[in-house]
């Protein structure tokens, strides 16, 4: 089974050229933020501080995530509820980041995101996949862009999805979450020594994605 981490910050297009270059290869894209997003809604919906590490870990064993496929759509349940979009509203963002700092919630989603790849070829998403979860994996992209690209991007998707918000807020909280991510002491989202950068602030989606794949199929064979 093949390995391909797709790591970088928010906003980067990470995403979309992980879900697009799993679909033409065939394999299954799995978007980990999803998981911390996740965790990050049950903390807000239960009242707790997602900077509580121990109120946090206290009611991880009561976390059932799973991770389901339809048209190879992924789809993450949460104790048995499609939470897949609702832990995309802004403030979910902001428990995630800061529940991700937390040792307990990572070691909780560990074993989740390694047994996706026991049985499929994957490409994973996220910002600690060719650092810690796979340091093993075949191929290892690190995708950067722009900082005002990102915010305009990240903006329009919001506003897309009916989401009240203004370019400054979207910059401002990306800001603050990339610093964070990028600074924290467990898994910082910075590039494996062995991973391949990826500016993805000008090429058109489709050559972006045209790279990424033979990025992958120069190094595992088509
Ligand atoms: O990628 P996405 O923006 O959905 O991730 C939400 C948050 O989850 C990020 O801000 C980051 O703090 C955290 N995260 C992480 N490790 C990953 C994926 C996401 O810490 N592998």
């Amino acid at each position: 089974m093949y390995k391909v981490a797709i790591d970088g910050a928010s906003g980067t297009g990470k995403s979309t050229l992980a879900k697009r270059a799993a679909k033409r290869l065939g394999w299954v894209y799995v978007d980990t933020g999803a998981l911390y997003r996740s965790i990050g809604l049950y903390v807000y919906e239960n009242g707790l501080d997602p900077e509580d590490a121990d109120a946090v870990s206290f009611v991880l064993p009561n976390v059932r995530l799973e991770l389901k496929y339809e048209d190879g759509v992924q789809h993450v349940i949460l104790n048995g509820r499609d939470v897949s979009d609702t832990i995309r509203l802004p403030e979910i963002s902001m428990y995630a980041s800061k529940v991700s700092k937390i040792p307990q919630v990572r070691a909780f989603l560990l074993g989740t995101q390694r047994d996706m790849a026991k049985k499929n070829n994957v490409i994973m998403d996220g910002r600690d996949i060719g650092t810690v979860i796979f340091p093993d994996a075949e191929v290892k992209i690190f995708v950067t862009v722009r900082e005002e690209i990102k915010a305009q991007r990240r903006y329009k998707e919001l506003i897309e999805k009916g989401v009240e918000t203004t370019y400054e807020d979207v910059l401002r909280d990306m800001r603050t979450r990339d610093a964070a991510d990028a600074s924290r002491d467990i898994a910082p989202c910075v590039p494996a020594s062995d991973a391949v950068m990826f500016d993805n602030s000008d090429a058109p989606l489709d050559r972006a994605v045209d790279m990424i794949c033979k990025i992958i199929t120069d190094k595992v064979g088509k």
